[in-house]
């Protein structure tokens, strides 16, 4: 016999023990997103590979090494998503949403063949934010804020924030041909990553992990004598939105995104707790996107946070476990199963948020009462033969030492809403 098959490198399931804690997650992020006005976009997992190289572009990582690209049974081209904001944006245009400004949400497994580490997974899940038609500061701020309301919400308070100003792509470009003057100064110290980023994409070397690099990196020039005045004035006023709202930044002049469609505010919010892997959330503004789709100029904004890594910092997260059975119906025969099926409706219904679990695959009581302690159920009812007959059930006390009792067919349902009112 071959061996049982495994998942993919680099993807993971989420067990039973896990999915309290990650509805808990999605859940309280979703409020908090729903709560500032923004609407949920759903959005597909596969796309014609050339929206992601015409949106993140050929020239990154992302398009060059980590994409799942195939040609389908058409001939088409296709890739599964790396990120989500080329499809928000692909979505808008498509059905016209850009006509006004938009706020918009979505979540998601993303997929990107990266090297699997703890933070780092093949399969990963994002939520992402993005607000079209708005030119200010004043909606970078917003962006800053809910991602701040979202820590609060969850719990994770070791984490910082940090930003800087990419300023108009005009403005880059002079940055860039000085920061490829610097590091071909330097060729002989770059490693081959950063070699072969020095003629397509220098700034990207700004973002190299490997730390032989760091000293190199930290002594590269500014991008900030290229800013010109109205990046400025954005910053700046971005800055005192951010005072006055009480959200502690701190400026990075070197971060720069992966991805280039970037224009003026870039930010992440990182933490010393996990490890290398240590960004959980990741954002900025893309004003020249829209227009690069072919829609009419729009500004772009928005954030995208790793689920798995805030999932590792939240302290507000249920403990992992499956959660228990509140009652668990125990039908001793065939006669009972027809009861106990309806019983079980009647209770689902009356007690929605409730878990009643109907025993299934017949066994003897005491068969059926090992399954009713494992399932957690405080509650047990019994459905005997004779009982039946007589219209009655027992009612059991699984976790508490009280007398079993026999109770009517037609009370059961009014006393289990009474017992689960209690607690
Ligand atoms: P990193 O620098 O860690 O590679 P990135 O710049 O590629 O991140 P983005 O594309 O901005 O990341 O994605 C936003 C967030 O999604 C990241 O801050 C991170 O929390 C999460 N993320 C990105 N790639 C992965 C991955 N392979 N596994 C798990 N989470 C990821
Ligand atoms: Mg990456």
């Amino acid at each position: 016999m071959s061996a049982p098959l495994q998942a993919v490198r680099g993807i993971s399931d989420i067990l039973p023990a896990d999915s309290g804690r990650w509805h808990w997650l999605e859940q309280t992020i979703r409020e908090v997103i729903a709560g500032c006005g923004y609407h949920e976009i759903r959005l597909p997992l596969l796309e014609r590979t050339e929206l992601f190289q015409r949106s993140i572009g050929d020239l990154t990582d992302i398009v060059q090494k980590e994409m799942y690209t195939f040609t389908d049974r058409n001939g088409d081209e296709l890739s599964l998503r790396p990120e989500g904001t080329a499809s928000c944006v692909r979505a808008a245009l498509q059905h016209g949403l850009l006509q006004q400004p938009q706020r918009l949400w979505y979540q998601g497994p993303m997929f990107r063949h990266e090297r699997p580490q703890k933070g780092r997974y093949r399969q990963f899940h994002q939520i992402g934010v993005e607000a079209f038609g708005f030119p200010g500061p004043d909606i970078d701020a917003e962006l800053i804020t809910l991602s701040a309301r979202l820590w609060r919400a969850l719990g994770i308070d070791a984490v910082r924030l940090e930003i800087n100003s990419l300023g108009t792509p005009d403005e880059r470009q002079q940055y860039r041909r000085e920061l490829q003057d610097y590091f071909r100064r330097h060729e002989a110290e770059l490693d081959d990553d950063s070699r072969s980023r020095l003629e397509r994409n220098p700034l990207r070397i700004l973002d190299s992990k490997n730390p032989a690099l760091q000293q190199l990196v930290a002594a590269a020039p500014l991008f900030e004598q290229h800013l010109g005045a109205e990046s400025r004035a954005h910053d700046a006023h971005l800055r005192r939105l951010l005072d006055a709202a009480g959200v502690v930044y701190h400026h990075n002049p070197r971060l720069v995104r992966g991805l280039d469609y970037y224009t003026h505010t870039v930010y992440e919010w990182v933490t010393d707790q996990l490890g290398a892997q240590g960004t959980i959330c990741a954002g900025g503004r893309y004003d020249g996107l829209v227009a690069q789709f072919g829609g009419k100029p729009t500004p772009a904004v928005g954030f995208a946070l790793g689920l798995e890594r805030v999932l590792e910092l939240a302290t507000g997260a249920p403990a992992p476990g499956e959660a228990a059975a509140d009652c668990y119906l125990m039908p001793l025969d065939a006669t009972a199963e027809l009861v106990a099926l309806r019983l079980a409706g009647q209770l689902r219904d009356a007690l929605p948020r409730r878990r009643i679990v109907l025993h299934c695959g017949g066994g003897s009581l005491r068969a059926q009462m090992k399954r009713a302690d494992r399932s957690g159920a405080a509650l047990g009812l019994i459905l005997g033969a004779d009982e039946c007959a007589r219209g009655e059930v027992s009612l059991k006390y699984l976790r508490a030492d009280r007398p079993q009792e026999a109770l009517s067919l037609d009370a059961v349902v009014a006393r289990l809403q009474a017992e689960f009112a209690r607690v």
